[in-house]
């Protein structure tokens, strides 16, 4: 096969049944750094999402008859032309999504890292053997894929979050029918571009863009979708859910966090400081998983926050498609919230160190912040900003920054940093999240359960229980064996 280039990556048709589709209408989009329009994809409603739908269970049967085996060779393949293209696919992020390019090559990374374990997991869908109390009986428990699956992607991460769902529906049998973010659709035709050069039969993946509310409404209420796959925000979540309701789907949720980030008396500062850069500042603070509230323990306050101020002073922010550590955010919207944030916690007493506002280079940009005497009365701790804001919270004890910390209807990620090993355990019991960082700021693999509790949402991506979520348990009762 020849290598793609950047350009005949970029699709601006949509992807279904095996064609690629365009619409009377379209949607531009946009690159966040210079507002400049790229190209525009089909606005696609429910009669278009139909379509893919039952393309999607049409190709349904073929797909889960097909063994394991070769199922996990074409995820291979897929994965290979996906780390071959990582620098296009990377050029193609940055320029819709705006975060700087090193960190688009590690997202295409890291998502191609799921397509490659989950090639791996296709293989491993085991069952059981139950003895019973009667002789003459035995069950057998089988696995089998839920069917057509419905996956709604967020723009932060427009690649992975969507290689994440595809590879165990895939992996397991069941056939896709993804709905990426409008503001960031190509990197999800660019995946599904190489998926069809791989060699994924016609109908397996089908891409629709459009109009989110007609393309959600249908994925929800169309009884041939078995399963709902959602990574955003945790109120279109809750919509979901309920739109799901008298189809009675199956459903994952990744949805909205506030981490809290904890740094203890007996905490390594400068490891402490080195996460939380890595933390709170990759993507410009717009990941589900970073630290949103940072409580550091009253005796090493007033280090911690002029060591961290240094750091971020140094960040370089631009266009990501240039040597920076700081994109642009996504939209003025995103740079309005995080300004409200900044602006709410110092009318309530807050001091801001560095940063604070709208950057020079434009109304996408926001200035890497810092700001100390933060307190729960702040939107800042309360809310997911979203944007490169490092609040400061100081505490006093062990009981009290637990209970803090868990004051939130999240329950995403949190990290903290201790060097006591009791310490550690006792806290990352008691933190009420799906994932904890100790002693790191970086925590999320394919090879460990990605997912929240609470508000935050409920079914796990990768590591050998991702696959779960797409599988049905049949139970089979085999009598008269005497
Ligand atoms: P969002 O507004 O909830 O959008 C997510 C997706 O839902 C987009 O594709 C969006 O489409 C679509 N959508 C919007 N309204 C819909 C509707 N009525 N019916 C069906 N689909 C609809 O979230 P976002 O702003 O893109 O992403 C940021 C949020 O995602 C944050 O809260 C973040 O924490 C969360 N997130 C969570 C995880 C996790 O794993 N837990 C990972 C990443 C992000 P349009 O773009 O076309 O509106």
């Amino acid at each position: 096969m020849t290598h793609l280039s950047r350009a005949q990556l970029q699709q601006d048709l949509c992807y279904i049944n095996g064609q690629w589709t365009g619409a009377e209408q379209t949607i531009p989009v946009h690159n966040p750094a210079t507002g400049e329009q790229i190209t525009s994809v089909p606005l696609l409603k429910e009669v278009e999402t139909r379509l893919a739908i039952e393309a999607a269970h049409a190709a349904g049967e073929a797909w889960a008859a097909t063994s394991p085996k070769q199922r996990a060779g074409l995820l291979r393949r897929w994965f290979d032309l996906i780390i071959e293209h990582t620098e296009e696919l990377a050029q193609l992020l940055t320029e819709e999504m705006g975060k700087p390019i090193a960190e688009a090559r590690s997202e295409i990374a890291y998502g191609a890292a799921y397509v490659e374990w989950f090639a791996e997991e296709a293989k491993r869908i085991n069952g059981d053997l139950i003895p019973d109390g009667q002789a003459s009986r035995i069950f057998t428990v089988v696995k089998q894929p839920v069917g057509v699956v419905a996956a709604i992607t967020p723009w932060n991460f427009p690649s992975a979050m969507l290689a994440r769902k595809l590879a165990p529906a895939l992996a397991a049998g069941c056939t896709v029918v993804a709905k990426p973010a409008e503001q960031t659709p190509l990197s999800a035709l660019a995946l599904a571009k190489l998926a069809e050069i791989a060699g994924l039969p016609a109908g397996v993946i089908n891409i629709v863009t459009g109009d989110p509310v007609a393309i959600g409404r249908e994925l929800c209420s169309n009884a041939l979708v078995r399963k709902i796959t959602f990574t955003g925000s945790t109120n279109v979540g809750k919509l979901l859910i309920r739109q799901s309701a008298d189809t009675v789907k199956r459903l994952s949720m990744e949805l909205g966090g506030n981490a809290p980030f904890i740094v203890f008396d007996d905490a390594d500062l400068e490891l402490a400081v080195t996460g939380a850069m890595n933390s709170k500042f990759r993507n410009a603070g717009q990941t589900c998983v970073c630290a949103n509230r940072l409580y550091v323990h009253a005796s090493v306050y007033n280090q911690f926050v002029e060591k961290l101020t240094d750091r971020v002073r140094k960040l370089r922010v631009g266009n990501g498609a240039e040597d920076v550590d700081i994109g642009p955010l996504i939209d003025s919207r995103a740079v309005a919230k995080a300004a409200s944030h900044v602006r709410d916690a110092v009318a309530k007493g807050a001091t801001v160190l560095v940063g604070g506002g709208v950057h020079s280079l434009g109304e996408n940009f926001f200035e890497p912040t810092v700001i100390r005497d933060v307190t729960a009365q702040m939107l800042v701790t309360q809310e997911e900003t979203f944007g490169p804001v490092a609040p400061v919270v100081r505490f006093e004890d062990e009981a009290d920054v637990i209970r803090q910390a868990n004051a939130t209807e999240f329950g995403l990620a949190g990290y903290f940093y201790s060097s006591n090993h009791a310490r550690a355990w006792r806290v990352a019991r008691a933190l009420e999240c799906g994932m904890v960082g100790i002693n790191t700021g970086l925590i999320s693999s394919e090879v460990m359960p990605f997912g929240g509790i609470k508000q935050s949402g409920f079914g796990r991506e990768g590591s050998h229980y991702g696959i779960d979520d797409y599988l049905i348990i049949k139970s089979l009762c085999h009598g008269d064996l005497n």
